[in-house]
């Protein structure tokens, strides 16, 4: 916050008063570090400001665009875990049958293309609404809560039915999971879009 309201800045690494600690002994998305930053009586100069961020809109905007980009992701997630579970469920013979020959196992995959189908038509349509510029935050919040809700669920079902195999790395769908978790969890928590959306709905902030 500044005397001009909220602006955006550059702060160099190694710069007086600014901290980085990494975060170890991650169980989700272990392929990326994750630090948390410190900035205590930190001074940069004025030509570390960001030309045209200005105001909250340019921060929240910032997170739109990458929550837009979630609501894709999500639904890539779960592709992999139903196509890994479509070809085992084809291949493992259980009393004689193979398993995607079972009514519950093919209403678990039904029930998964149903979610999944239901989170691609969603980005789809925020996309379209992009597009022409018409798109708003709480259409945003919608799609990246429940796309990310449907892909975890749908992962943790496919996990499942690997059966033990399932745990193993030999297979992804809880890969997928696990780092399903830091997706609900960042760019808004799955009940912080649920309050955005109840805004939206009800014209109270109940935050
Ligand atoms: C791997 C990883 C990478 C990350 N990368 C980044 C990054 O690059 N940049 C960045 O800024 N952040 C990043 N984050 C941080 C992430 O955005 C926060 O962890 C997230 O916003 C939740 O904040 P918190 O952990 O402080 O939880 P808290 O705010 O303490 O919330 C804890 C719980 O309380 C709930 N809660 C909080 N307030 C309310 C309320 N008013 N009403 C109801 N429920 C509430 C939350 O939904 C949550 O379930 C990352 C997190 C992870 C796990």
């Amino acid at each position: 916050m500044t005397d001009d309201g909220i602006n955006a800045f550059l702060v160099e690494k190694g710069t007086l008063g600014f901290e980085s600690r990494v975060i170890k002994n991650k169980l989700s998305l272990r392929a990326s570090s994750t630090a948390e930053l410190t900035l205590t009586d930190v001074t940069i100069s004025d030509g570390a400001r960001l030309p045209n961020a200005n105001g909250l809109k340019a921060a929240l905007r910032c997170l739109d665009d990458a929550r837009f980009g979630i609501a894709w992701g999500a639904c890539g997630a779960a592709r992999a875990c139903l196509d890994t579970v479509l070809r085992y469920t084809q291949s493992r013979e259980l009393f004689g049958r193979p398993l995607n020959q079972t009514q519950l196992v093919q209403a678990r995959l039904a029930d998964s293309v149903r979610k999944l189908a239901g989170a691609q038509l969603i980005a789809w349509r925020l996309a379209k609404l992009k597009e022409t510029g018409v798109a708003t935050s709480a259409q945003t919040s919608l799609a990246k809560w429940n796309n990310v809700r449907a892909a975890l669920d749908i992962a943790r079902d496919c996990r499942d039915m690997l059966g033990a195999a399932g745990i193993t790395l030999d297979h992804s769908p809880m890969r997928h999971m696990l780092n399903l978790e830091t997706v609900i969890t960042y760019e808004g928590t799955e009940s912080i879009h649920e309050l955005i959306v109840g805004r939206e709905l009800t014209g109270q902030s109940a935050f």
